[in-house]
């Protein structure tokens, strides 16, 4: 086996080696079944017990209250943009979002599609390179929801702090910082997460969503894509994507050893500190977002030059720090630093940073 590299994707991303390892030797024999949890019915009892313990470890990572649904779900994020509109556009029929970036602005569109969707405010004019404030007064009094995007992934900036919607339902996709810091569960009606970042692999979604706000969807709106389908039948109304689930459930296991999402805090706010501080202080790199809305899971910046951004990503990658290009439709560097990736990952970064710099300066 080749060494493993410190993967910076934004996703599909890096996945704690314990979890990896412990998996592969369980590949073939898992738990004395004689067979991989790939191989298992969903219906049989080890599988029930990886499912329980997924929901149970999750609800308590997060704190989720007790009126709360937890949903295992397939089709990842983008599915969950059309979701959130046929289930909970269920009053007047209207919704309000905020345009924080391309995840953002996909599931406007989504929901445009179904209902009154408005785009409420939009920091697009300007790089995305903040979070637009918006008082409670200039959502639409008789909106169903609020839609937010709490971490931009492409744009590297997050929500400081839980908006104020002066009461109306707070939606939010937190696909890439879930379980990346604390957050009050009980201050959103729904928030949602693609499983591929800070979770696990890719192919499962959840869904945490307030049990007064299943049930709303419309007849019409077909069985898989209605909440209540999940939440009647424990996220087994068909064959969930149960491989998804187990590994999803080992790294809830692994996050709760370490001391659960405060500590994973701690550590993301040092490790995300480190790599700004350094950034701010460089005559070579900038951080385009704002500093108070900056993203403590991907770290954007630029050198000013797209031929030397270039150079930077590809030396990185011969140093086996790998992935660091930002997304394709802006270019410049993106350093994902979810959970998994370990502080020791951040100082090799910093390390190359330094040296590039000073034989490009
Ligand atoms: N929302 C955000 C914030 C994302 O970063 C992504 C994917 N990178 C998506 C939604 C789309 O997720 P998926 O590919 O699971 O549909």
């Amino acid at each position: 086996m080749g060494d493993r590299v410190y993967n910076f994707s934004a996703g599909p991303s890096m996945l704690p080696v314990e979890v990896l390892k412990d998996a592969a030797d369980k590949m073939l024999d898992y738990d004395g079944a004689g067979m991989s949890v790939m191989e298992m019915s969903h219906r049989s009892k080890p599988f029930e017990k990886i499912i329980e313990e997924a929901e149970a470890n999750l609800r308590l990572l997060l704190g989720v209250p007790e009126d709360y649904d937890v949903l295992f779900v397939q089709g990842g994020a983008t599915l969950v943009f059309a979701m959130i509109p046929l289930n909970l556009m269920a009053g007047s029929g209207k919704a309000d979002y905020i345009i924080t970036g391309q995840w953002a602005e996909k599931a406007y569109q989504e929901a445009a599609k179904l209902g009154d969707a408005k785009a409420v405010a939009s920091s697009k004019e300007q790089k995305f390179s903040f979070i637009p404030k918006v008082a409670p007064g200039e959502f639409r009094q008789d909106a169903d929801y609020v839609h937010i995007t709490w971490n931009n992934t492409i744009y590297g900036s997050k929500y400081p702090a839980v908006p104020d919607t002066g009461g109306l339902t707070l939606v939010t996709d937190m696909s890439s910082s879930i379980l990346s810091e604390k957050i009050d569960v009980s201050k959103f009606g729904c928030i949602y997460a693609g499983a591929q970042k800070n979770i696990g692999p890719a192919g499962l979604s959840i869904i945490i969503v307030k049990k007064e706000l299943v049930g709303r969807a419309k007849e019409s709106v077909p069985t898989y894509l209605d909440f209540k389908t999940h939440a009647d039948n424990g996220s087994m109304y068909n064959t969930p994507p149960a491989w998804c689930i187990y590994i999803a459930g080992e790294v809830f296991k692994l996050l709760l050893a370490r001391g659960g999402v405060e500590a994973m805090e701690q550590i993301n706010k040092r490790k995300a500190a480190k790599l700004y501080d350094f950034i701010d202080g460089s005559k070579l790199y900038t951080a385009p977002v704002v500093k108070e809305d900056r993203s403590l899971m991907n770290i954007v910046f630029v050198t000013g030059d797209d031929e030397l951004d270039k150079k930077f990503v590809s030396e990185a990658k011969a140093e086996g720090l790998v992935q660091l290009n930002g997304h394709r439709t802006i270019g410049g560097m993106r350093a994902s630093v979810y959970n998994a990736m370990p502080e020791e990952g951040v100082d090799k970064l910093i390390g190359f940073m330094k040296r590039f710099e000073a034989e490009n300066a």
